[in-house]
């Protein structure tokens, strides 16, 4: 009956995560998987998150079915996250906000959506991307292309080469955008070279899709949605998926949203109207749990900024990960040039070591990083880095 089904080659990062929970020696790193891990190699349980928790569980009562949409509560909480407290776009009734099944059940419903309403447009995502951005609009039945991004010479962005990629695109193109903290590559557009893709978006009528998987992770929990608050008060019409997975350390309780950006506030019932129909053929709704810690997170007024001051730690501890190793490599190997690791943000740098060193890093020394050079800082600690970039420097000489 299953002959025809073909043996699944694993999910490459899954895969080599498997590997390193399997390795029996002691000195093991795993920088591999995006996951931020804390000072003591252990994935933070925030203490803003717990205190939530212990109030959703004392509270609660029973269990509906949520609306298709997700619970109201969490879903204006996010618009206020991402667009601002005082956003004009929001106040006039022309964002809808999905709560989704993490921001891959986001990228998933928006996918569909526009697979649907717009069936010709082709999704342009960076050349590199996140492997599962491909895989999730592929399966909604559209055609992935790339544009210029990571810029190998320099360890930046090429972004000459980008914007006139975008200015070459069709009419409708979807463009995939990460927000901040780009995966892998940890390069991101500065704010004038935001400011320099709106003429384009808006002369090419190109539908920005914007992915803020890390917020908070880059410069700031408000710094970090600049792009998304520019194209709002620019008035174009984009979609955002956003992720509580790596901010608030909830990544199996599945929770993100999808935000769409319209015209005016008829079409936005429209487009809230599609999304549902569009969430009720996919998985019906949302699950109610994480969806309440994130809500009592961000609408409490001590939880609030407990969690801002807890993901600030978590951004300084990454930053600081990232001086140790650029002046660790740089006294080891003199010569090259490691600035890339401080100018890059977020959990993820792109190292530039090849497939071959990454497989030595990994045999040798026990550093499991991504064979596309993609190490995760998040994954080093106070007590690992010296020896990671130890190892790093050994395969580079
Ligand atoms: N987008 C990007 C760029 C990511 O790196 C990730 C997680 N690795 C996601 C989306 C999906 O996150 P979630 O856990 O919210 O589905």
């Amino acid at each position: 009956m299953f002959q025809h089904v073909e043996a699944y080659p694993g999910d490459p990062i899954l895969s080599l995560n498997e590997a390193f929970g399997k390795d029996t020696r002691p000195g093991k790193i795993n920088v591999s998987i995006g996951i931020y891990f804390d000072d003591n190699g252990k994935i933070p349980m925030l203490p803003s998150v717990r205190a939530a928790e212990h109030k959703v569980v004392n509270d609660a009562g029973a269990r509906p079915y949520l609306p298709m949409e997700g619970a109201a509560n969490f879903r204006s909480a996010v618009q206020q996250l991402l667009f601002g407290t005082d956003s004009a776009a929001v106040k006039e009734g022309r964002v809808v906000t999905m709560q989704t099944v993490g921001s891959s059940g986001g990228l998933k419903i928006g996918g569909d959506f526009i697979k649907r309403y717009f069936p010709q447009s082709v999704m342009l995502v960076s050349d590199p991307t996140w492997d599962n951005h491909r895989a999730v609009f592929e399966g909604c039945g559209m055609t992935v292309k790339t544009y210029p991004y990571y810029d190998s010479a320099t360890g930046g962005l090429k972004f000459e080469a980008m914007l006139e990629a975008l200015k070459a695109a069709d009419k409708h193109s979807i463009v995939l955008l990460h927000a901040c903290c780009h995966n892998p590559t940890g390069v991101d557009l500065s704010k004038e070279q935001w400011q320099a893709l709106v003429p384009v978006i808006k002369e090419r009528e190109l539908i920005p899709f914007m992915d803020l998987a890390y917020q908070g992770y880059g410069d700031g929990i408000d710094e970090d949605a600049f792009a998304i608050r520019l194209f709002a008060e620019q008035g174009l019409s984009f979609f955002v998926a956003n992720s509580f997975s790596k901010s608030m350390s909830l990544y199996g309780e599945r929770c993100g949203a999808l935000s769409v950006v319209c015209p005016d506030a008829a079409q936005a019932v429209n487009v809230l109207g599609q999304m549902k129909a569009t969430i009720r053929r996919n998985y019906s709704n949302p699950p109610i749990h994480g969806g309440q810690l994130v809500a009592q997170v961000l609408s409490d007024a001590t939880l609030r900024p407990m969690w801002e001051a807890e993901v600030k730690e978590m951004r300084e501890r990454i930053q600081l990960m990232r001086r140790k190793l650029h002046d660790v490599l740089s006294a080891k190997v003199p010569g090259r040039d490691f600035s890339y690791f401080l100018t890059q943000r977020g959990m993820f740098s792109y190292t530039g070591l090849s497939a071959e060193q990454c497989d030595r890093l990994r045999e040798e020394f026990g550093l499991y990083l991504v064979r596309s050079g993609r190490m995760c800082i998040a994954g080093l600690n106070s007590g690992n880095v010296e020896a990671a970039a130890n190892a790093i420097a050994a395969v580079l000489k």
